[in-house]
């Protein structure tokens, strides 16, 4: 029998880069949806630390993008999140269009696999959208609060960098702004660590093809299988231990070891964005939301 998912599953970059990197990950985490102890890297008062960082941060600027005086946000942050606002404040991209702005907002795209029908969903940071004719253009624009910034080449691997484009054009038809071609499309990574140096990814028809088949081969996929043991583990070699086992909340179920990572050591290329966007995974509500 095929794999069946809950009526409310909707598929995520999270949950797609999960796939990738070991499906037997995405069927702990995604089909038996099992929480383990395992700490995911330590010292976890420091990754923990940090998550919560990330995440006022996001609120400070989904409040300023929405009109809420800057100085009165401004107002006792503390380190580093007075760093990382002022940042904002200098460094937000100027060129973004005006005419509709949205924030923290959920879409989502029908997925087809065989005879199943499934929702591809995305939470944006911030969509820009603006212009007349051949101007017309949307930029997606996602705040990174890594200690690092993520190189180029591996952003153009990660699947957000898939999934933000696709949905948006998919979703766009239903939206106030009306439909948008690939090609109108613009997907930009802004890091606090580099807020003068965003990495922005033009969209194209041709993508937007390549990612739909790229979806449903995947969907396809994951659906074909059946139980645990379909889903096979990442291999064990030593850089797969390194680079996944070490972060992830199964080792010790999947017997790749025992000690979390050292969380300086952390991939955050490899894995962590993965884990960080599982923490805003959507509620019930909002998937109750997305337009079928
Ligand atoms: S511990 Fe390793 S093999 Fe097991 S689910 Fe996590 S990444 Fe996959």
């Amino acid at each position: 029998m095929p794999l069946t998912l809950p009526k409310t599953f909707a598929f995520s970059q999270a949950s797609l880069q999960s796939y990738e990197n070991c499906p037997r990950r995405f069927w702990l985490a995604y089909v038996e949806r099992l929480s383990w102890p395992a700490m995911e890297a330590g010292p976890y008062d420091e990754q923990e630390r940090l998550m919560r960082l990330g995440g006022q941060f996001h609120q400070l600027v989904e409040r300023a993008e929405v009109g809420v005086p800057t100085d009165l946000l401004a107002v006792d942050l503390g380190y580093p999140l007075d760093g990382w606002f002022e940042s904002y404040l200098r460094h937000r991209p100027a060129d973004l269009p005006r005419e509709s702005v949205e924030v923290e907002r959920v879409l989502s795209a029908p997925l087809a696999a065989g005879s199943g029908r499934y929702r591809l969903a995305a939470r944006y940071d911030l969509i820009a959208v603006g212009g007349q004719g051949e101007g017309r253009r949307a930029v997606i624009v996602d705040w990174k609060t890594n200690k690092r910034v993520t190189r180029r080449s591996s952003l153009q691997l990660r699947m957000q960098t898939r999934v933000y484009p696709y949905v948006l054009v998919e979703a766009s038809a239903g939206m106030p702004w009306g439909p948008l071609a690939p090609e109108q499309v613009e997907m930009r990574y802004w890091f606090t660590a580099a807020p003068a140096e965003p990495v922005a990814f033009r969209y194209s028809s041709a993508l937007h093809a390549e990612n739909r088949a790229r979806f449903e081969q995947i969907l396809t996929e994951i659906l074909s299988r059946e139980r645990e043991s379909d889903f096979a583990k990442v291999p064990d070699t030593e850089e797969n231990r390194r680079r996944f086992c070490s972060y992830c909340i199964y080792r010790s179920r999947c017997n790749r070891g025992i000690e979390a990572g050292e969380f300086e050591e952390y991939d955050e290329e490899a894995f962590a964005e993965e884990d960080l966007e599982s923490a805003l995974e959507f509620t019930l509500e909002e998937v109750q939301e997305l337009a079928f």
